[in-house]
């Protein structure tokens, strides 16, 4: 039977993104710490080439989720408006995380 996870919350996070953007495509790498200080970054290369998203793994579970949400959003938006946080990357925040919450609910109750 092997390991039957009744939940995974980061799994939820990345489903979540997928269904709400499945033609946005990136490399996802956790690594050790971020160059340049902070929990998480997007980089979008100026040859084009695919969009990279590191995060931070020394983060607590939760922290973890939301940085990579935060980070997501920067991959539909980019980083723009003001601190590179505008109106736009709110929505799509609020976006992931409903969706997130609606597959979790679903999880829960069927
Ligand atoms: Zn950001």
């Amino acid at each position: 039977m092997g390991i039957t996870f009744l939940n995974s919350p980061m799994g939820s996070v990345f489903q979540a993104f997928e269904e709400l953007y499945p033609d946005k495509d990136c490399l996802f790498e956790f690594v050790p710490q971020i160059e340049g200080g902070g929990y998480g970054v997007t980089i979008f290369p100026d040859d084009g080439s695919t969009t990279v998203i590191f995060v931070d793994i020394n983060l607590s579970y939760l922290d973890m989720l939301d940085i990579i949400t935060h980070e997501l959003a920067h991959l539909v938006v980019g980083v723009v408006g003001g601190d590179g946080h505008g109106e736009e990357w709110g929505k799509v925040y609020g976006f992931i995380l409903d969706k997130y919450e609606e597959i979790e609910k679903k999880r829960v109750f069927g």
